[in-house]
């Protein structure tokens, strides 16, 4: 059965390597149906500001799969990212990008890397949510959720299983971020017991992503959440060397996205000197995806046996290793003649594994707590001492409500804060029920509220305070 595929051939090498990469698609047998849309430079051009338009989104919307050539992204504001627009409204929450040394035909430090990041792709920082709330204090928004970790996790074991790789492991910051970050890491340790086939081990993100740039080959499958796995995914790809070789995927529920790790490299486009193999792994990885293992299992084998022969294009050849010097049409002319061979020197590849993974079905379904509320935290733009901060605001203490705490930055100001720390304008006052043993009603809020307004105090934002099944759902202030 033919598979419909949309495709996008991208600006400044992007058409040359998606000829490329359907030539030696096309020769292998694929059972794909391309159906092209525009997106990039020219529909920016016509005032697209995601650089797409309606008619691509009904392709990509019918078929689910894109295999998308780079875009040159416009400079100047007023545009927004393509990728950063195709990955939310579709929802691809998973990241996935191999990072593989090529030794000795790309030069590393590192011979033996062999490991894939699963990066959580919708959540964390890049929900984009900011503000500025004050003169001095701007935030982001860091936003976690249950469902999302327990998707991104199971998808990152599934993908070990179905890969025979052996180890998964887990990167976050939870030793701050308690409850974000801990999520995560919680989310993992109740996957992993569903797993007992494969090894499991956890990394503070910073000796994570040290040993990532140091002892890259230690490392199997990592899974990690979206800013981390922006950064490990861009080392681990570095100390491989072959940035330009890689390719990666974008998975969904319902829609996947496929595309070379590279950019449209203006510098050398429409110069048939582009090396198609960062498209042409991306190609292998939705193959894979749409349940084509072995067309994909026979092109990568193929490449690989193309680059051991030393056939290789101008970025990576090397005179010591490489045999011939080729374009990118002639670099696809022999993986098409070795379509079929399996390479001697690196091990052959195998996708003969079962049906794409889906992870969906399989979340588990969150049941509401018991949640009451226990105080608010009050943000204050103000400018002033804590201890003038805190009388003032003490006078404001009634109708169950009485301030706990006043923290700046996080750190604790008042009561009995160091004349040490450093404030800004952007005050945290924390107000918690006055009797403990009983939760507050939302009125007593909105009254306190009324109350730091009417004593002219710049209020910018509040945060309520709840517990969860009595559980707390919110941190302390640093010194609290
Ligand atoms: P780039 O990856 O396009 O190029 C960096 C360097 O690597 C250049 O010297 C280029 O010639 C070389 N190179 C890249 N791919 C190559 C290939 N296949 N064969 C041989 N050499 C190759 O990065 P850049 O120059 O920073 O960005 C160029 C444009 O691409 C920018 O507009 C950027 O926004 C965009 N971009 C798009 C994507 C995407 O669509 N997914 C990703 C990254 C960058």
């Amino acid at each position: 059965m033919t598979t419909p595929i949309t495709i996008a051939y991208g600006d400044g090498i992007g058409p040359e390597i998606m000829e490329a990469t359907l030539r030696i698609l096309t020769a292998a047998g694929a059972r794909i149906a391309p159906e092209v849309i525009e997106i990039g430079e020219k529909v920016y051009a016509r005032g697209e500001t995601a650089g797409i338009d309606a008619a691509s989104w009904e392709s990509l919307r019918r078929t689910k799969v894109f295999l998308k050539a780079p875009i040159t992204t416009p400079q100047g504001g007023g545009f927004k990212s393509l990728n950063v627009t195709v990955r939310k409204t579709l929802g691809l929450y998973a990241n996935v990008r191999p990072c593989v040394s090529y030794h000795p035909y790309v030069a590393t430090k590192h011979e033996k890397v062999d490991l894939v990041i699963v990066r959580e792709n919708e959540e964390d920082l890049y929900a984009g949510i900011e503000h500025r709330q004050s003169d001095e204090v701007y935030q982001c928004l860091k936003l976690v959720s249950r469902p999302g970790c327990e998707k991104i996790v199971r998808y990152a074991f599934e993908y070990a299983r179905a890969n025979g790789r052996k180890r998964v492991t887990c990167m976050t910051k939870d030793n701050i971020m308690k409850l974000t970050d801990g999520l995560f890491h919680r989310v993992f340790d109740e996957v992993k017991a569903e797993y007992p086939d494969i090894e499991t081990n956890h990394m503070i993100i910073d000796i994570g992503a040290a040993r990532l740039a140091t002892r890259p080959e230690d490392f199997d499958v990592v899974v990690t959440l979206n800013l981390y796995g922006d950064i490990i995914s861009d080392i681990a790809a570095e100390v491989t060397g072959s940035v330009g070789l890689g390719g990666s995927s974008n998975i969904g529920d319902q829609c996947a996205m496929f595309e070379a790790v590279h950019g449209s490299a203006p510098d050398i486009a429409g110069r048939g000197v582009a090396n198609p193999s960062g498209l042409l792994l991306a190609a292998v990885m939705m193959l894979v995806h749409i349940g084509q293992g072995d067309v994909a299992e026979k092109v990568h084998n193929a490449w690989l046996a193309t680059l051991e022969e030393g056939v290789h294009t101008g970025d990576i050849y090397h005179e010591k290793v490489s045999e011939l010097q080729v374009g990118t049409s002639a670099f696809a002319d022999a993986v098409i003649e070795r379509l079929g061979r399996r390479p001697s020197r690196f091990t052959p590849v195998n996708y003969a594994g079962g049906p794409p993974i889906a992870v969906s079905g399989r979340i588990t379904p969150t049941h509401p707590a018991r949640k009451e509320l226990v105080g608010v935290d009050v943000f204050l733009h103000w400018r002033g001492a804590a201890a003038a901060l805190g009388a003032q605001l003490t006078r404001l203490n009634g109708d169950g409500l009485t301030l706990s705490m006043i923290s700046n930055r996080g750190v604790k100001v008042w009561p009995n804060g160091l004349p040490e720390t450093f404030c800004t304008d952007h005050w945290r006052c924390r107000f918690v029920a006055t009797d403990s043993a009983h939760p507050l009603q939302l009125s007593q809020v909105l009254s306190l509220l009324m109350r730091v307004g009417n004593a002219h105090l710049d209020f910018v934002k509040t945060e309520h305070l709840y517990t969860f099944d009595g559980v707390s759902g919110f941190s302390l202030g640093q010194g609290q």
